[in-house]
């Protein structure tokens, strides 16, 4: 094995890895061009792919262990509609490939994870960004462009219209090392985070609910929002603009993303002071937004937020898309252990389903193995 090219010589695999994400803070602050900072997670995604040694029926066949069905074989020719269930971001990803120019090969691909799907840690762009690198290995894209084409999969193919987030944090992840992203410029600086705060992350293994509709219902507020304000994006109205929208839902919507955005830049200000107590204030801040404002946690998710709170993390906030998924929360080693004996039993014991607690920390991004 070559360990710079991830070409194995022998058996002409080509094997590649990407990260899942957790999100420090800036929820849906993407698609509105303005800040987030999230981490790639030690927790990611390997495909090995093998091309056919001849051009085969121009197709790639894929196989994944986390999947219910054992093989889904893809046309590379593939168009949006034509295959749907967790084929599809692989599809997605062989269309929007193809659609920018690049070939792509046909042959056999293999798919092992230990993110865990569907909890808000973006197994899909680890997914996506895993299978562009493993199809694209000898190619010379950038990390913008792969973060592009796995974001055109999704919304294109798939039918999810997320923004660039999941993606950029999956390929642009540093060991030890938040980003903040920049999503008008696509500008990610790297912000250390050092060991004196634990970060666990609390999966409600609550599943998530009509979230594809709701999260499109978010996106449209959000540009009713700007329309009125005579703006082409939030990004462009300043952090009070909100006032001048009369009471009700859009005003709400606006005032989560305006107000989320100063919450990102004072965050990220926190991080590198080594400020845990200003920055969980932030964070208790933004969940508390998500909730009241932006609409988007569910009561589960809200008393796993509202307990780390109450019981010593410097704080807590849902992470990701919402309407289920997982809670980030900062802690002292100390809380952090407390937590995990704890909390699971204080949700549980409120009729919720029992959360699952891991120790995350920064990890490295996309890569070749
Ligand atoms: P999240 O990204 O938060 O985990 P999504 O609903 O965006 O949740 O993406 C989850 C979907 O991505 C799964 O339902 C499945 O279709 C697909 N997926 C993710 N990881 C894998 C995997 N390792 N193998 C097969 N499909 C996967
Ligand atoms: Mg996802």
């Amino acid at each position: 094995m070559n360990a710079t090219t991830g070409h194995d010589a022998d058996a002409c695999a080509t094997t590649a890895y990407a990260p899942g994400r957790v999100n420090l803070i800036g929820e849906h602050t993407d698609y509105n061009l303005g800040y987030a900072l999230p981490i790639a997670l030690d927790l990611g995604t390997t495909v090995s792919f093998r091309p056919a040694d001849d051009a085969g029926d121009g197709s790639v066949i894929i196989a994944s262990s986390d999947a219910e069905s054992d093989t889904v074989s893809i046309d590379l020719g593939t168009r949006p509609g034509e295959i749907s269930g967790w084929g599809a971001y692989i599809a997605g990803c062989v269309w929007a490939l193809r659609n920018a120019g690049h070939e792509v090969a046909a042959g056999r691909m293999t798919i092992t994870s230990t993110v865990p799907v569907g909890s808000g840690l973006s197994s899909s762009a680890a997914l996506e960004c895993a299978v562009l690198l493993a199809l694209t290995a000898h190619s010379e894209l950038s990390g913008h462009e792969l973060a592009r084409i796995a974001q055109r999969a999704e919304n294109d193919y798939v039918g999810a219209p997320t923004g660039l987030l999941d993606q950029l944090a999956s390929l642009f992840g540093r060991a030890d090392t938040a980003m903040l992203i920049d999503f008008r410029s696509l500008e990610v600086t790297g912000v250390p985070v050092d060991e004196s705060a634990t970060i666990l992350v609390i999966d409600s293994n609550s599943p998530h609910r009509h979230a594809a509709g709701e999260y499109a219902a978010r996106r449209a507020s959000c540009e009713a929002a700007a329309a009125s304000l005579g703006v082409a994006s939030l990004r462009d109205a300043d952090e009070d603009a909100w006032r001048r929208l009369p009471e009700g839902t859009e005003r709400r919507r606006a005032r989560h993303i305006l107000t989320e955005n100063a919450r990102v830049l004072a965050a990220s200000a926190a991080l590198r002071e080594r400020d845990e107590t200003a920055l969980g204030a932030l964070m208790n801040a933004s969940h508390e937004s998500m909730r009241d404002d932006f609409e988007i946690t569910t009561p589960t998710i809200d008393l796993i937020a509202e307990t780390a709170q109450l019981r010593g993390a410097y704080g807590a906030r849902m992470t990701g898309g919402g309407f289920g998924g997982s809670v980030i929360a900062l802690c002292t080693a100390d809380s952090a252990e407390r937590l995990i004996a704890e909390l699971p039993d204080i949700v549980s014991a409120a009729g919720h389903p029992t959360p699952t607690i891991r120790v995350v920390r920064p990890g490295p991004g996309a890569h070749l193995l």
